[in-house]
């Protein structure tokens, strides 16, 4: 069954991002095949609006060298040099991180701010505002995404916008 897209936004700071129907399906599948394991991937769209505005069109898959367990996830790297590059090509670019909170809600813990903020301050991702999308279960399987961008090293945290998104 096709997903909705989702849209959240930050009024004050004059952030978005939508997350299409296929990057929001992706995400809310493995996060429940991964169980009580934590497991996430990169996001991959494009800017818009000097930076402000974030399309997700894509969320990957664990790569075969990611870690994890039941609190913590450690993204690997395999294949993702490649798939960047024939994103490229379609003018799409690397633009943040999603992980799964199995059972428990998808509030940024401290570890995954800092992780991000090293991640907003590494020149080689090229990824001055890098978005961050969590992934919460519940036992009845329901997933909840929460969204948040890294602004200077700061975090920002995003509302779901309820204005219906049509991809
Ligand atoms: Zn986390």
């Amino acid at each position: 069954m096709p997903e909705d897209g989702k849209d959240f936004v930050s009024q004050v700071h004059g952030i978005s991002v939508h997350l299409t129907g296929v990057a929001v399906h992706t995400i809310k599948e493995y996060a429940l095949a991964a169980g009580d394991r934590e497991t996430g991937g990169i996001l991959v769209g494009r800017y818009d609006g000097h930076g402000n505005n974030v399309t997700v069109s894509e969320a990957t898959t664990q790569s075969k060298d990611s870690r994890s367990g039941r609190t913590w996830f450690q993204r690997g790297v395999h294949g993702l040099k490649d798939l960047l590059q024939s994103r490229w090509r379609h003018g799409e670019y690397y633009v943040g991180e999603w992980h799964s909170h199995p059972r428990a809600a998808p509030e940024p813990s401290a570890n995954d701010i800092k992780e991000m903020r090293a991640i907003s301050k590494e020149i080689s991702y090229r990824c001055p505002k890098p978005v961050m999308i969590i992934a919460g279960t519940s036992a009845a399987r329901e997933v909840y995404l929460s969204a948040s961008v890294f602004e200077r090293g700061g975090l920002v945290r995003l509302q779901e916008s309820s204005v219906s998104s049509e991809t």
